[in-house]
């Protein structure tokens, strides 16, 4: 028997009041995949997340994780079920140290190997692990999303979700960002990242969705999508 995705999504709308972010919008993402979600300012990709993610609860349409339905779950059992969200803007907490912030990632666990996690961590990022003991918000804009992506990880995720994760960040950090993203995926973590950079998120994603108005406008492979006539028309909502 073939597996289900690893998560679906399925007819989700997403109001605020008067508002449609996400209209029946239906995507899939199997497990070990990096897949992209882009699209213009205001297209609903954030709503998307939010909603996959616990903090919004859609209008209708269902969220599976595997056979699990998490639409109705609430966030903290989205977390237990193995999701975790780097939200826009990352949410590092500026006032706690380095060490803290992860330490507020692994809450939900109750194993042993949060230590040897962080131990692992700061092996990977010396620059982190020698900061371990200062207030995150001395850290450069790249530290600061590379240790909101640990804080993610140190929930032991299946599934990673970022939200413009290039976002203020100079072309040469993002590049470490991304390259990270590859060695997350690597490790048997499946990736849905939202990007404004279509170009970059491209480059490392298997597949990818094009969102505009709260609806899906296109879907396939980076390949599939930089040679399809409506990109450009789909992706700046040119019609
Ligand atoms: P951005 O990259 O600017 O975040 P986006 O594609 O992520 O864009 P959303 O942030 O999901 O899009 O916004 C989709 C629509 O929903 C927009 O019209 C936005 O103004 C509206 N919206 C988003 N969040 C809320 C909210 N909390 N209350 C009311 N309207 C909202």
């Amino acid at each position: 028997a073939t597996l289900a995705p690893l998560l679906q999504v399925r007819d989700v709308t997403v109001r605020y009041g008067a508002i449609t972010a996400v209209h029946g919008l239906s995507l899939h993402v199997d497990a070990g995949e990096i897949v992209a979600i882009v699209g213009p300012n205001g297209a609903g990709k954030t709503s998307l997340l939010s909603s996959i993610a616990g903090l919004v609860r859609p209008q209708a349409g269902a969220i599976l994780l595997r056979d699990v339905t998490l639409e109705t779950v609430g966030l903290e059992n989205v977390v237990r079920h193995g999701i975790a969200l780097v939200p826009e803007g990352r949410n590092i907490f500026a006032s706690l140290t380095v060490l803290e912030n992860l330490q507020l990632g692994a809450t939900i666990r109750r194993d042993a190997a949060v230590r040897s996690d962080l131990q692992a961590f700061f092996e990977s990022f010396p620059i982190l692990g020698e900061r371990r003991n200062q207030p995150a918000g001395l850290l450069s804009g790249g530290e600061q999303q590379m240790l909101a992506i640990a804080r993610a990880l140190m929930s032991r995720p299946t599934l990673l979700m970022l939200d413009e994760p290039s976002l203020g960040l100079a072309p040469k950090i993002v590049e470490q960002v991304y390259a990270e993203l590859e060695r997350i995926r690597d490790g048997g973590v499946t990736i849905l990242v939202v990007e404004q950079n279509a170009a970059r998120a491209f480059a490392v994603a298997d597949r990818a969705y094009v969102m505009r108005h709260g609806r899906l406008a296109l879907a396939g492979t980076p390949d599939e999508l930089r040679a399809h006539a409506d990109f450009d028309a789909a992706y700046f909502g040119v019609s």
